[in-house]
């Protein structure tokens, strides 16, 4: 018989927030996948768990997914960690899940802290329809052009930041969003400096500047999606236009007609044929 993989949350700071079923799931399992088996180490010592510990990484070689599936297939039960919160989430997991699932073998979710939820579940932020957006692109120009594509989506945007990056990623957040967008900042989310600023993009890119200690830390960025009402009823009309042009012609003669058609800009049509390609 097949054995089952579970997929086990960890605390994203504070060592408190292990749910006691997750510490018993590391317990009972074979054999405990985790992204970096020393980091890991550590917190199973904290809880006392002995289980043998295999590295797993979705980029790393094909042998770290096939030693897990082969101890899955001899019915062996694996539990699958991250260095900290819910694996898969920016996190390594997605090919052995998708692996072992297509294979018929039972995955178990384990839920736990998750910093995407977290930070939206204290944020004041509407949390009714939300896209979680990842870490943005390193280079400026990659990240400008992400931005640009979500400049009309009305859900909350939620993105995880590097501290070297925050003072970048807000400037070109409010250069293409608007200074004024609202967005909320948590830091450090469970831990001792845990800290929330909250304000328009121009006025938390000033905070941040002004107290380097902002500069520190794990990041998640809240961004208040558009205004439904400020959306121009001419922008349904470009959509539609847009994606009849789009079924036809390969994507650049589409933006090019479309710009034509509606008398807009270009490389705006560019990129919003991007976004609705996507
Ligand atoms: N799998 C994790 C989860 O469930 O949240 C996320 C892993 S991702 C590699 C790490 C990023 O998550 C950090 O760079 C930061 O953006 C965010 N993060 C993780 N822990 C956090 C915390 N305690 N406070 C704020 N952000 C956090």
């Amino acid at each position: 018989m097949a054995g089952e993989l579970y997929v086990v949350a960890t605390p994203i700071g504070n060592l408190g927030d292990m749910v006691p079923r997750a510490v018993d799931v590391l317990h009972a399992v074979d054999l405990i996948a985790a992204e970096d088996t020393r980091h890991s180490g550590r917190l199973l010592k904290h809880l006392g768990v002995d289980t043998p510990l295999t590295p797993y990484h979705d980029h790393g070689d094909d042998k770290q997914l096939q030693r897990i599936v082969s101890a899955l297939e001899s019915g062996q039960k694996v539990a699958l960690i991250s260095d900290a919160g819910t694996p898969l989430i920016s996190d390594p997991g997605y090919k052995l899940v998708r692996e072992v699932r297509l294979l018929d073998i039972r995955v178990i979710p384990i839920p736990g802290p998750c910093a995407v939820i977290a930070a939206l579940s204290a944020s004041g932020m509407p949390s009714d329809r939300f896209s979680f957006e990842g870490f943005p692109p390193h280079k400026a120009t990659a990240r400008i052009k992400k931005f640009e594509r979500l400049v009309k989506e009305t859900r909350t945007l939620i993105f995880y930041e590097s501290p070297h990056r925050i003072l970048d990623t807000l400037a070109d957040m409010a250069a293409v969003f608007g200074s004024e967008r609202e967005v909320v900042m948590a830091r450090e989310l469970t831990k001792t400096y845990e800290t929330f600023l909250s304000g328009s993009l121009m006025g938390v890119h000033q905070q941040v500047t002004d107290d380097l200690n902002q500069q520190k830390g794990e990041i998640v960025l809240i961004l208040r999606g558009a205004d439904e009402a400020e959306l121009s009823p001419d922008d349904d009309e470009q959509d539609r236009i847009l994606k009849l042009l789009l079924d036809e012609l390969p994507l650049k003669q589409a933006a090019s007609l479309a710009a034509k058609v509606t008398g807009g800009q270009k490389n705006a049509l560019y990129q919003r044929a991007l976004a609705l390609k996507e």
